[in-house]
């Protein structure tokens, strides 16, 4: 059944079609362009009210409003407090703010744009709120203090014990594809690390391969993400892949655009079955039953001899080469 509204034109309950329609809206001076959506009488073409449909609209220039003007938003504010483990006036005194600002702009009030490149800086780096937590440590209290440094502390035991360009490869996965599974992003990180050193001379990354049951595991990686099993990666700890800096070479990023715009429009487990069929994987799996647990590494070597040999057939410093690659091989 269709859903329906009342239209007042034709005064009786009607079907309607929702549709995204542009407002123009003036802020302090300014004009913006927001983006709403309205329900339309399918018969007369008239807009008709539905119960909710206002609130969700002020929601929506709320937040493409903060978008524009680079404030950060309540649930952002919410992901820092969590990733921390601070409540609101712990979170306030550690930025230097007064005890209740964030307080406040829990509660609606919009952040400026000084107040939120700090958080936005805090929600990208571990290190720079574990400096900032340390510089108002007073302010603070002892006990909150100590709670929020050890939050840092695991932070920095999961992530930032990776080596720093495997963070950056996987923070510009985070920023450049959605619904990333752990098993994704494994198959994602081999297929750059294998293809990079086989037409550069050289591994994007340094970190040691094992063949697995689902397929080639970067060991400290799975560490990081294991809780989330088949799940997608969506915790506070994405917020801060999300929102840091990149260090990556032009270069660099092209090939991993490159990956995601080709092994990146496959399921993990598309990725896995994949894998399954080449040889760095199969050889490190040899005497291996298909569900026997295994650690035996896959060394760089044979990756890059594989990946060296592909280009003979395909254009793989091409998305397209890529893209043929993979109907090849799901063949
Ligand atoms: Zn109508």
């Amino acid at each position: 059944m269709k859903r329906a509204g009342f239209c007042e034109n034709c005064d009786d309950m009607r079907p309607f079609a929702l549709k995204r329609v542009p407002v123009e809206e003036h802020i302090r001076g300014k004009t913006y362009r927001f983006y709403i959506t309205k329900a339309i009488c399918l018969e007369c073409g008239n807009e008709v009210s539905l119960p909710g449909l206002l609130d969700m609209n002020t929601r929506e220039i709320d937040f493409q409003y903060r978008k524009e003007e680079g404030i950060i938003s309540i649930s952002e504010i919410r992901k820092l407090m969590k990733l921390y483990h601070m409540g609101k006036s712990t979170l306030s005194l550690a930025l230097g703010f007064g005890e209740i600002t964030v307080t406040r702009y829990l509660d609606g009030q919009v952040p400026s744009q000084a107040y939120s490149k700090i958080m936005y800086e805090a929600l990208s780096s571990a290190a720079f709120m574990r400096e900032k937590l340390k510089a108002n440590r007073e302010a603070v209290g002892e006990s909150a203090y100590k709670k929020a440094l050890k939050a840092i502390h695991e932070l920095d035991d999961s992530f930032t014990h990776l080596p720093s360009t495997l963070m950056d490869v996987i923070s510009f996965i985070f920023q450049n594809e959605t619904d990333i599974t752990p098993l994704m992003l494994q198959k994602l990180l081999y297929y750059a690390n294998g293809i990079h050193d086989a037409l550069l001379g050289r591994p994007l990354f340094t970190s040691r391969c094992e063949a697995w049951i689902h397929g080639p595991v970067y060991r400290d990686v799975y560490d990081v993400f294991k809780n989330f099993k088949f799940n997608l990666i969506d915790d506070e700890r994405s917020a801060l892949l999300l929102n840091s800096k990149v260090n990556l070479t032009p270069e660099d990023r092209n090939l991993i655009s490159n990956i995601l715009n080709s092994f990146g429009m496959y399921s993990g487990k598309m990725l896995e079955y994949m894998t399954h069929q080449e040889d760095p994987w199969r050889k490190a799996r040899e005497g291996y039953g298909p569900d026997e647990y295994s650690q035996v590494e896959i060394t760089e070597e044979s990756i890059k001899q594989y990946f060296l040999h592909i280009p003979e057939y395909f254009d793989m410093d091409k998305v397209e080469g890529m893209r043929a690659y993979i109907t090849r091989m799901l063949k």
